[in-house]
Order: structure tokens, then sequence, then C-alpha cells
């Protein structure tokens, strides 16, 4: 590729912070909030202009509870939950025998409520305002670069948290990251959009009383008797959508009940081979998805029951990506700790969600579930090279496969809560957060109401 050189220059510094944390996703917003208190000065940069990262593209949280039913994601994310429950803008956690538990939450309540949290919080929140690049000096992350409408400036920051989805801090930065599987194969990413107008009642009236027909990966007919639900299934609709020449990228009717009674989000658009770290690739998923999603319209409208008069109400803001960089940390976990429910000494969140793999080139997915729960290690937050840069969310050290389990969002939360935690720890003792006194950090999660195991 041609290039250029820039020109050396002066940038303002437009803060200067003891805790930065980057991305105001799921693991974002709750990592800033974990980091407040004890005067501490805790600014969250966000590119988009609201919070909530995926939170807000109509997806369900899963695996609040574990494959047994008992809760194991609970501290701040079920404060969140709470909060957000008060205005009826969040469901209870239903069991759900492929997902473990599916909590229903309205997108936009999300925004307001994390921002709230915020202010009461203290903490000062950026909008519009993309991290570009990284300031280091030896084992540390002074700073940031960032990047908006006012520039290019600096933050520097003495703890820096990474909750990007696709680790940038950690990249710009220098430490290691991955992609995909052994060929760098990623999950498709999705466009969601929901559907107003849907007659719920027959859907689910097929599933119960058709169940041969409206067959349901893993999910006995029970499950769609009441409330709200996810149909993952209704192969044999796809099988004659198709046969009568409609395109569907994928072969499972993911649909997932709103808060409203004639809503329904569509999780059906997928687009092969896109990488979200590359513009040009993620422009192509967007377009390709709008045209998948008329095709879908077409089979949702044609062959599935409840559909006939619905209408697309809602596009999600962006296309949501499954997959990107992971890290690789002091500890990258793998499937062999997940699938044998291995207990870490260094124990900061626990989770049970399987190993769910959209395949890379589209169509259909692997799931491999696991017994009971399996913890994940402070180490999985760490980066080798540095001690004051923390990574938390779906870019933390996993494996591909691993990665496919925890990056449900009740399991970035919970990370986002450890991150956020041992970094407040880590400044008031006058420590790295990579030597932060790991018995501290549980005790507090604990104390908080944080679940890390019996
Ligand atoms: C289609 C799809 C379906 C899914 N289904 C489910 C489901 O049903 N239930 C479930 O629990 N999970 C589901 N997941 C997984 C889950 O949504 C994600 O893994 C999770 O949201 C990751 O959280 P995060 O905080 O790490 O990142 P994100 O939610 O991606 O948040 C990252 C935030 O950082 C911001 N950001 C990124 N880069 C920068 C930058 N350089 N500077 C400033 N800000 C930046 C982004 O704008 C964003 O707000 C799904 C994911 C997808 C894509």
């Amino acid at each position: 590729m041609k290039t250029i050189t820039e020109p050396a220059r002066q940038l303002n510094v437009r803060a200067e912070v003891d805790v930065l944390v980057v991305g105001g996703g799921p693991s974002g917003i709750i990592a800033a909030e974990a980091a407040a208190g004890n005067g501490l000065k805790v600014m969250l940069l966000e590119s988009r202009g609201y919070l909530g990262g995926n939170l807000t593209i109509g997806l369900p949280i899963l695996s609040f509870l574990n494959c047994n039913g008992k809760q194991n994601v609970k501290g701040l994310a079920q404060n969140l939950i709470d909060r957000l429950k008060k205005d009826g803008n969040a469901s209870e956690h239903k069991p759900c025998k492929l997902h473990m538990s599916l909590t229903i939450i309205n997108s936009e309540a999300v925004k307001d409520v994390a921002l709230d949290i915020m202010k009461e919080k203290g903490v000062e929140v950026l909008m519009y305002t993309f991290v570009a690049d990284t300031i280091t000096e030896g084992r540390k992350v002074k700073g940031v670069i960032i990047e908006s409408k006012a520039g290019r400036e600096a933050i520097l920051a003495k703890t820096i948290i990474d909750c990007t989805g696709d680790g940038d801090v950690a990249e710009r930065a220098g430490v290691p990251m991955s992609k995909g599987d052994s060929n760098g194969g990623m999950q498709p990413p999705t466009l969601m959009y929901n559907m107003r107008g849907v007659e719920i009642d027959k859907l689910r009236d097929a599933i119960v009383n058709h169940p041969e027909d409206f067959d349901m990966d893993t999910m006995p007919k029970e499950q769609f008797k009441e409330g709200m639900f996810i149909t993952v299934g209704l192969r044999k609709r796809i099988k004659m959508a198709q046969a009568a020449g409609i395109k569907i990228p994928v072969a499972r009717t993911i649909l997932i009940t709103g808060l409203n009674k004639d809503e329904i989000w569509v999780n059906m658009t997928r687009v092969s081979g896109v990488d979200s770290t590359l513009p040009e690739s993620y422009t192509r998923g967007e377009i390709e998805a709008r045209e998948q999603m008329k095709e879908i319209n077409k089979y949702l409208k044609e062959f599935v029951p409840g559909f006939e008069n619905a209408w697309v109400d809602k596009v999600s803001p962006f296309m949501g990506i499954r997959e990107s960089r992971v890290m690789h940390g002091r500890y990258i976990l793998t499937t062999d700790d997940i699938l044998s429910n291995r207990r870490f000494d260094h124990v900061v969140a626990v989770a049970s969600y399987p190993v769910d793999i959209h395949h890379a080139q589209g169509g259909d997915c692997t799931m491999i579930f696991t017994k009971d729960d399996y913890d994940i290690p402070y180490e999985c937050l760490l980066p080798n090279e540095f001690d004051n840069l923390l990574v938390a969310g779906r870019c933390s050290s996993m494996s591909h496969e691993a990665m496919a389990a925890t990056r449900v969002m009740s399991t970035c939360m919970a990370l986002g809560e450890a991150a956020g935690r041992a970094a407040r720890i880590a400044l008031i003792a006058g420590v790295e957060p990579a030597n932060v006194d790991i018995k501290i950090l549980q005790k507090e999660l604990r104390d908080t109401g944080a679940y890390l195991g019996e």
C-alpha cells in the first residue's frame, strides 16, 4: 500500500484521569461504574453518541442463570437489570435449555440508565470520540490519542481499561492479538432488526401444537407455552423457502420476543468474511445485510405463522460483531477449561454459557454444552506487556472457541466489574493492576454481591 509520512505535531492534553475506560458497551459501563469512588477521576470514552454497545441492538442478555437454573452472574450486572426492571424495561431471567437463560431488555432504556449510573457515580462521559492510538512508556500505557470533531488530542491516565470489543487500545499498544480460528475465520456479524405487528400467539401455537413442523433446536415445546421466548430452529421452514427460491443466509430461524406484545427481533442476517477492524469490510457487511433483510422478510411473511401482516419497525444502528480481535494475555482461557468446569484460585467471574460458534462461512452453528459453571481468572484481563492496562469483555484473553462462550453480555459485564474494581483497588493501594492483591479484589467482589462460586 502507498504510504505518506504524517508530520509530528503537538497535541492538546484534553484530560488527565485516574482510570480511563474505553468503550461504553456492557463491559465498559460496568467497568466504569465499578472503578468509580474513593475520589478517583474516572472517564468513559465512547465513539458513538450513546452508551450500551451491543446492549442497544435488540439482543436479549443470555446466561444470567447457569445450566442448572442457578444464577451465576450477579453484582453490578444484576443491579443494571433491577434498575431497568423498575420501569418495566427488563424481564425476569427466564430459563432456556439452549441459552441457559434469557433476559429481555429495552435497548433505548439501557442508554438512559447507563447515563444515569455514570452521573450518579461521577464518571465523566465523553462520546463521539474514537481512540486512535496509544502513548506507551516501558510497561505503561500512559494514555491514548483520540480523534473527534475537535481534532487529534491526548488523554493521559494512570490505568486504562480496554472495553472496545475489538481490543483497539491493546492492539495499538502492541499487545499480541489474534482473530478467529486457525484459518482466521471469524464468526459472522448480524444486522439486527425488529418487526412489529407480529401475531406472536399464532407463532407460539404453531410451535406448541406442531413441534415436528416447527422443530426447535434443543428446546422443548413447553418452553414456548407462555411468556417470552427465542426460536432457534424452523429448519424445515427455511428449506421450504429456499426450495421456493428465497435466499436465506442461515440454517435456523432465530426470533426473539420483545417487551411489546407484537414485537419480534430478527437475528438472521449473516455476512461471512467480514472483519470489523477493516472499514471496507464492515461496510460491505452492512450493505449485504440490508439486502439479506429483504429476502428474510419474504421468508417470514410467507412461511412463518404470525408474520403475515408484520412490518420492519427499527433496524439496529450498527451491525453487531460477534468476533474480531482477542488478546493473548497472561492466561488464555480454553475450551478444555470450559468443558472441564475448571475452577481457578484467581477467579473473578463465573459463567456456564456453552461454546456457541456461528460458522465463519455462514449457515449453521455448533453448540458444545458444559455441565456446570466454569471460572474465568483475573489473568484473562491482563496483557503480558503492560502493568496498568486491563482488557475486559469479548476481547479479553480467550481462545477462539472459549470466546464463543464468554462473549455473552452477562459474562462481559462480570468481567467489566472485575476490571473496574481491580483498577480502583490498585490505585488506592498504590500498585499497578497487574500487582493487585487478588484476595482483596475477590473479597470486594463477593462483599458487593458478585458471584464467584460457593
Ligand atoms: C448478532 C449478535 C448476536 C448476539 N447475541 C447475543 C445474545 O443474544 N445475548 C448475549 O448476551 N450476547 C449476545 N451476543 C454477544 C454480545 O453482544 C457481545 O459479545 C458483547 O456485547 C460484547 O461486549 P463488549 O462490552 O465487549 O463490547 P461491545 O458491546 O461491542 O461494546 C464496545 C463499545 O466500545 C465502543 N468502541 C469500540 N471501539 C472504540 C474506540 N476505538 N474508541 C471508542 N469507543 C470504541 C463501541 O462503540 C461500543 O459501544 C451477540 C453478538 C452479536 C454481534
